[in-house]
């Protein structure tokens, strides 16, 4: 058992890198976190305060300031004991009871690690959820210090935890630019993920230490003697890679354990930048360097502040050595990484020229809301505008999904499953309707309603904007869509051909077929459902000298076939029936006869009063452009939409008679435009053109009950 930690130890320890520390604050810190833990124990069956002063001495050790050790003293004090956000304010000030909070919050993250690629979604919200990167260094030494004393957790939690710690926190770390502590982390991880593997490794070290001798030394001193032959001052170090990052090369490359520049990593740290390139000049000299495995991190440094020259050459034998250059500065960031930035030497600031600003740094990372927060909503008000080409939101599980910019739900329900983007009907956006082409914010939390059965829609294709969504849709209305339109196209078909006289058999049509070079007639008949091909064209290619007789429109008062002579007729506003469809009258008193569409709910009325009914058929020939219907438009709110969309029905040789808003939004309208048609194939086409537009979300044809006569 190591020795338990005094507040004195702690205290000499941050005194030796700053003696300018508020003493009494940290014996404060810890004295109140000491005891409200009272009485807290491990699993080890250590007093639990054992924990928060781990994690403090783990921080200490990173010459990290009071604010960050007082942090991690108390880092779990709001969570787990009788203290309060409030009360650690009061005692510590706003920043520590800031910082303590945010720890708690990140801790409070439901973590699904079971799920990998969730995880560079919760590195970033990590980052997102911190205002203060020091959240994020706490947040991690604690994870270390659990890491280092998992032995004593259950077998099934160890393994829960060293999944997350490899999925999330190493690379978490990495990210930071502190490499100690991510390769510290993978490597306790891997101890318990694959203790196997890591034993062979090491047996294989053993084996190999036996075989070639001492290697590093060997190396190091052939490094030091080009060194001093070029007369710079510089120390070299040699240090074997962790198991896991062996392990990971040997998986990667799936190779064995024979690459020495796998296995061996080496260090060249000068006093100045000048002798960094003088070093790397000198080794190139010496030995072969190993093509394309240079790499200047000092004129192109990583965003973490990062710089250093790497490569890799032939060295000993032939084996590959790798080693990376730097300046002591530029080693002291690459260890330390975003925490540079707090670092003490010698009781100031270290003012390392290298070291990132981490207000900048995550500034560069995230745009948040300078607004108070309320806390209990914190998820809904995260902002994490930081990777502004993505957005992240929740399943009502609280997995987090991450879409590209202007993602709607229909690419949030393709994303969870095809199947759930299919049957889509509807979308909740934290618990309230929506639209299916509303844009998903940061934050929300997104429910998709389904329904069995239904099928996705031509227009979605324009509403989502993931390729994965996209081309989901595409498949299924491939597949639908040629029923659909061979259903149609037979419509349409019959239609035209009965305006001649003539009735579109499988056999006329299958010679229309032949007729237009087309492959059989379900081609033909999806063409024409599709408004590639006009009926017209079909009826003309097999009986030309039919369409010559009859070029004439029908007078109104003809259009209709089996009403009696002498009897005036209305068309029913409520189903807006046109030449094409099917229709049938009812004769009301004192009105005479009304025409309904065949399929206009208001007919039900009229089941029982079979006497009612007057069989009607519209006249075979071409009927005036002068049939109402309504149509009903969602379309986006953008500047030209609505002068296109009123020219696209223009084109169609189709006149709008009258055209209303019904709902306008900031981001979409909804219209109904009455449009004059000459017949439902003129409406299909109408229809189509439309739809066609990528601002038109929504069209349909609008009956409305309400109307009837
Ligand atoms: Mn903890």
């Amino acid at each position: 058992m190591p020795h338990e930690i005094t507040v004195d130890d702690l205290i000499a320890l941050v005194r030796t890198y700053n003696p300018k520390t508020n003493e009494d604050k940290l014996r404060r810190a810890f004295d109140y976190g000491a005891r409200m833990h009272e009485g807290q124990f491990r699993h080890s069956g250590e007093a639990y305060f054992t924990h928060p002063v781990s994690v403090a001495a783990i921080l200490a050790e990173q010459q990290l300031d009071d604010a960050t050790i007082i942090t991690a003293l108390l880092h779990d004090t709001i969570e787990d004991t009788a203290s309060t956000y409030s009360e650690v304010a009061e005692l510590f000030g706003n920043d520590i009871a800031e910082l303590v909070d945010g720890v708690t919050k990140l801790t409070n993250l439901q973590l699904s690690s079971s799920e990998t690629k969730q995880a560079e979604n919760f590195r970033k919200l990590f980052f997102a959820m911190s205002k203060d990167l020091r959240v994020i260094l706490v947040k991690l030494a604690d994870r270390l210090h659990n890491m280092r004393t998992i032995k004593s957790m259950r077998p099934e939690k160890q393994v829960q935890k060293a999944r997350e710690t490899m999925d999330i926190y190493a690379p978490l770390a990495g990210r930071m630019g502190m490499q100690w502590m991510r390769e510290e982390l993978e490597d306790l991880s891997f101890s318990v993920l694959n203790p196997e593997a890591r034993n062979s490794i090491m047996r294989r070290f053993l084996t190999l230490q036996k075989e070639t001798g001492d290697v590093v030394q060997q190396i190091k001193d052939d490094i030091c003697t080009v060194l001093e032959k070029v007369s710079i001052e510089a120390s070299v170090v040699g240090r074997a890679k962790k198991p896991f990052s062996i392990w990971r090369k040997m998986q990667e490359k799936d190779q064995g354990f024979s690459r020495l520049s796998d296995i061996y990593g080496f260090r060249v740290i000068t006093e100045n930048e000048c002798d960094v390139y003088r070093v790397l000049g000198a080794i190139h000299q010496r030995w072969r360097a190993v093509p394309g495995r240079f790499k200047d991190y000092i004129s192109q440094p990583k965003s973490n502040g990062y710089r250093s020259l790497h490569t890799t050459v032939s060295g000993r034998d032939g084996k590959r050595v790798e080693v990376q250059i730097r300046t002591r500065q530029m080693h002291d960031v690459a260890e330390a990484g975003v925490a540079a930035h707090w670092s003490y030497r010698d009781g100031v600031r270290a003012e390392n020229p290298f070291a990132v600003d981490p207000a900048k740094w995550i500034k560069g990372l995230t745009e948040r809301l300078d607004s108070a927060e309320d806390h209990d909503e914190f998820l809904e008000h995260v902002k994490l505008e930081m990777y502004s080409d993505q957005v992240f939101c929740f399943t009502p599980k609280g997995e987090v999904v991450k879409l590209p910019r202007g993602a709607t739900p229909l690419d949030f329900a393709y994303a969870i499953h095809t199947r759930i983007g299919d049957s889509c009907v509807g979308a909740k956006i934290d618990g309230i309707r929506v639209p299916l082409w509303t844009r998903i914010r940061n934050g929300q939390s997104v429910i998709i309603l389904t329904a069995e059965g239904q099928r996705p829609q031509a227009t979605w294709i324009d509403i989502a904007v993931t390729g994965r969504a996209k081309s989901a849709i595409r498949r299924s209305l491939r597949e639908e869509d040629r029923g659909r339109f061979i259903k149609l196209g037979r419509e349409l078909a019959r239609v035209a051909f009965e305006r001649v006289g003539k009735k579109a058999t499988d056999k006329a049509l299958q010679t229309g077929a032949k007729a237009l070079d087309l492959p059989n007639m379900d081609d033909l008949l999806a063409r024409l459902g599709c408004a590639e091909l006009m009926a017209h064209e079909v009826v003309e290619a097999l009986y030309p000298e039919l369409i010559l007789t009859c070029g004439d429109e029908i007078e109104p008062a003809h259009a209709i076939v089996g009403i009696e002579q002498g009897q005036g007729f209305d068309l029913a506003p409520c189903c807006q029936p046109i030449p094409g469809e099917r229709i049938v009258g009812i004769t009301y008193r004192g009105r005479g006869l009304i025409v309904h569409a065949i399929d206009c709910p208001v007919l039900m009325e009229f089941e029982e009063e079979g006497a009612r009914w007057v069989d009607l058929h519209w006249h075979a020939g071409t009927h005036p452009a002068a049939h109402g219907v309504t149509l009903r438009l969602t379309i986006s709110n953008d500047a030209g939409v609505l002068g296109r969309i009123c020219t696209l029905i223009g084109e169609q040789k189709a006149n709008i008679a009258d055209l209303k808003f019904v709902d306008r939004k900031p981001d979409f309208y909804r219209l109904l435009i009455d449009v004059d048609l000459r017949d439902s194939e003129h409406l299909h086409r109408v229809m189509m053109a439309l739809e066609a537009d990528t601002d038109v979300a929504e069209i349909e044809r609008y009956r409305d009950v309400a109307r009837k006569p």
